[in-house]
């Protein structure tokens, strides 16, 4: 785990990507230039098309923003300020977003909003709720298609569903003693189209409901039998747009009931499409890391041990696609490994817990998840706040979650160990934890977390997923000098490298003792005792890490 000048860079926050906003305008510019389109068939549309922006916030490989350039002599580019991302989750009433990506997703709007004005649109923000505002702005412009990105989760669905039912009764009651012929011609349309995967759903070899419930068959069948199709190239202009006397503004943070955060130490995020492909850039070009990310990505400490696309692979500001075509010029200039192909492989996963959430439906928001597991969770509430305030007494757990309250990112290690340690350390019911997660990450999205989350509590879809992270083994070969607990506990940096991780008295009193615990903390190098092991692989979990 690299992070040189780890004592000097307590303090300092890291930028990602490290641009100046020069160089970060500069390299998507260029990026832009790379794709777009030297010549393209004439636009043969025909009256305004409305492209609502949702989890996709970019320009390049969009295909709802192209499909509405095409069918159209007018799009009106459109992003409405849903309060409802704004409330609280569904059974623990926290935070729907937290201020830190809250200020990600304003960031993304106001590069969107830059990078459409400079392709001849610009961006219309309006608060409230899509199903109100889409079907007034068509009345409005007479629109004739309103394009978005399907979605997938319950919430999502549910909001395509109020849109679209709103457009039906916005063209009935303006049809109103008109014609039968000419009541079908008034309506707006909603057309949902995909593109939040790197395969498309429509080149799966299997239908969604007959997923493989092991991502290792999903994975071999989509490789072999699917092609991952090229990005779409924009037009060097989208223009014109229809006039509109007021475009709205970029929300404050304020205005949507949170407080302005700011990260003080780790990583600092730049939200927006512009800083996305920058990210990429850096990862791959400057910084030739892509070589060497298989080695890597386990890693807690620094900007650079894995790729950090996932804040904006979520907020739709990067498409997988655009990645996968970066990976693939990398394999033809610089290097082709195992390193290059693995990005791709935890791609499919991100793809899979995707097309999962298809089959699976709102079961992967119980607690019994897909397979419908009983456990008697608690929901000590002394307990889950140890965890989520970082307070628990094991520095491993602290440091992690102390690094998600500070900057509203965990890496993918620290992820599955905090996960571990809540629901089999602690016995509390995942879904505390997953929708804690909710409200923090930068990059959550509800497929990737949920799924994960039901995997990590043992009720996935694939029980072999079920795992125990035992902290003394994981701190040993992922933290072995203490340097990540260090870094996010200050107080710990004084003690021995060998006790960062156990350090008895010096350090709050363990909330829970460790279901392997003792012999653990006694001796670092034995695993708990084999009798131990087995009867706790008999309740539940069947592997240890
Ligand atoms: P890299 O290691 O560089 O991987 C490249 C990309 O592959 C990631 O950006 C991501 O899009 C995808 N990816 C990697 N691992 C996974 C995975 N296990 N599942 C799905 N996609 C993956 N990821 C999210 O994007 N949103 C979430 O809300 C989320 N919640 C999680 C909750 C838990 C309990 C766990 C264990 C994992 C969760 N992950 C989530 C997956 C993973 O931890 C993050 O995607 C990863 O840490 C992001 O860092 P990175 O971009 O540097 O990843």
């Amino acid at each position: 785990m690299q992070f040189p000048g780890a004592i000097q860079a307590e303090t300092s926050v890291h930028q990602v990507p490290g641009f100046s906003s020069e160089e970060t305008n500069r390299i998507a510019e260029q990026t832009f230039q790379r794709y777009t389109a030297e010549s393209l068939p004439k636009r043969k549309g025909k009256g305004v098309a409305i492209v609502w922006f949702r989890n996709d916030l970019r320009v390049l490989d969009n295909e709802a923003l192209f499909r509405a350039w095409v069918s159209s002599e007018a799009v009106l580019p459109v992003y409405c300020v849903d309060p409802r991302l704004f409330g609280t989750t569904h059974y623990f009433g926290f935070p729907k977003t937290g201020g830190l990506r809250a200020q990600f997703l304003i960031e993304c709007l106001a590069d969107l909003k830059r990078n459409l004005l400079k392709r001849g649109l610009d961006l219309l923000i309006q608060h409230g709720k899509p199903e109100e505002i889409l079907p007034s702005l068509s009345k409005a412009y007479g629109v004739h298609t309103v394009f978005a990105q399907k979605e997938t989760c319950s919430e999502e669905l549910n909001v395509e569903r109020l849109v679209s039912k709103s457009l039906r009764t916005l063209a009935l009651s303006s049809s109103e003693g008109q014609s039968v012929k000419s009541k079908s011609t008034n309506s707006t349309k909603l057309e949902l189209i995909w593109g939040v995967s790197m395969y498309h759903i429509d080149d799966l070899p299997f239908s969604s409901n007959s997923l493989p419930d092991v991502y290792t068959q999903f994975r071999k069948s989509v490789e072999l039998k699917s092609k991952i199709r090229s990005c779409i190239k924009i037009p060097s202009s989208l223009g014109p747009a229809p006039g509109v006397g007021d475009w709205g503004c970029i929300p404050e943070i304020t205005l949507l009931g949170l407080e302005k955060a700011k990260v003080s130490k780790g990583m600092a995020f730049v939200g927006g499409e512009s800083a996305a492909v920058s990210r990429v850039y850096e990862y791959f070009w400057t910084k030739n890391l892509l070589r060497t990310y298989k080695e890597t990505r386990n890693g807690m400490l620094g900007p650079d041990y894995s790729t950090k696309f996932s804040p904006w692979l979520a907020s739709g500001s990067l498409s997988p696609r655009f990645i996968y075509e970066e990976v693939k010029r990398f394999e033809r200039e610089r290097e082709s490994n195992d390193s290059t192909y693995w990005v791709l492989f935890e791609l499919i996963w991100r793809d899979y817990f995707r097309f999962l959430s298809i089959k699976q439906g709102n079961s992967i928001f119980h607690a019994g998840g897909p397979r419908k597991v009983e456990v008697n969770w608690s929901q000590n509430q002394t307990l889950f706040d140890a965890w989520k305030d970082g307070q628990t007494g094991y520095p491993l757990i602290d440091a992690n979650m102390k690094e998600l309250l500070t900057t509203g990112f965990m890496s993918n290690r620290g992820r599955q160990i905090v996960c571990s340690f809540l629901v089999r350390d602690m016995n509390i019911d995942w879904r505390m934890g997953a929708e804690w997660f909710e409200t923090c990450l930068l990059d959550y999205d509800p497929c990737s977390n949920y799924g994960n989350w039901t995997y990590g509590a043992g009720v996935g879809n694939d029980p072999r997923e079920d795992r125990y992270f035992s902290i003394p083994k994981q701190a040993q070969n992922y933290d072995p000098e203490g340097e990540f607990v260090a870094y996010w506990l200050p107080q710990i940096r004084a003690l021995p490298k060998e006790k960062r991780h156990f350090p008895g008295l010096l350090y709050i009193k363990p909330v829970v003792a460790l279901k392997f615990g003792k012999t653990k903390i006694m001796n670092n190098k034995t695993m708990a005792s084999t009798a131990d092991e087995n009867k706790w692989k008999g309740r539940k979990g069947n592997r240890t890490q």
